[in-house]
């Protein structure tokens, strides 16, 4: 048997309004993030196994992509020390966002007028805490899956153009933490979203 065959693939559901973590995730892993349903986004955070203060940077990552926002296959998460955190292998959707914070009660309540109810903010720092990570430390997520459009410097955030299967799949590059959420917001369709590590 050669040694790919040995690696064992497990499947997680990460249900509809929750987030999960998988941890450790060790460098040469790979992750990969199925949109089951399509149309659904998940908020992907992720951490320095050994040292979480090193966490995943939105603006990291777009300068060390050569200043863009436009994530796909080649690129990869930066971290707050600069360091590749994970890189993306595949992608058939090609459509992400690396701009937004996670959603969150205030958000849902006040802006989304989506109720009074936690959003991702509430459901990652929960699966923090279970890491034993202080929930201060909550990076602004790559959210995979939000369909965020750019014309000039203005930014809206249209219905994701992911079907029913489409994933993308991150090798990691260094020991690390992850946690993705199914993104709460009920214009998604509070859908499960799947998770297989390699
Ligand atoms: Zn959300």
């Amino acid at each position: 048997m050669d040694e790919a065959s040995e690696q064992v693939m497990a499947s997680f559901i990460v249900d509809p309004c929750t987030a999960r973590a998988f941890s450790p995730l060790r460098r040469g892993q790979e992750i990969k993030v199925i949109d089951l349903k399509g149309g659904q986004v998940a908020d992907f955070i992720v951490f320095n196994l050994e040292d979480p203060r090193e966490r995943l940077s939105q603006s990291q990552t777009m300068v060390f992509n050569g200043q863009t926002l436009s994530l796909s296959k080649g690129s990869s998460l930066y971290s707050t020390k600069q360091n590749k955190m994970l890189t993306i292998i595949e992608d058939t959707c090609g459509r992400h966002d690396i701009m937004h914070p996670p959603c969150n009660r205030k958000i849902l309540r006040d802006y989304l007028a989506d109720g009074d109810r936690d959003g991702c903010e509430e459901h990652l720092a929960s699966e923090m805490e279970k890491l034993g990570i202080d929930p201060s430390l909550l990076p602004y997520p790559f959210n995979i899956f939000q369909n965020t459009i750019m014309e000039g410097y203005k930014a809206r955030v249209d219905p994701p153009i992911s079907r029913a299967g489409d994933f993308v799949t991150l090798k990691a590059e260094m020991d690390c933490s992850v946690i993705v959420s199914s993104c709460a917001i009920s214009s998604y369709g509070k859908k499960p979203i799947e998770v297989t590590i390699n």
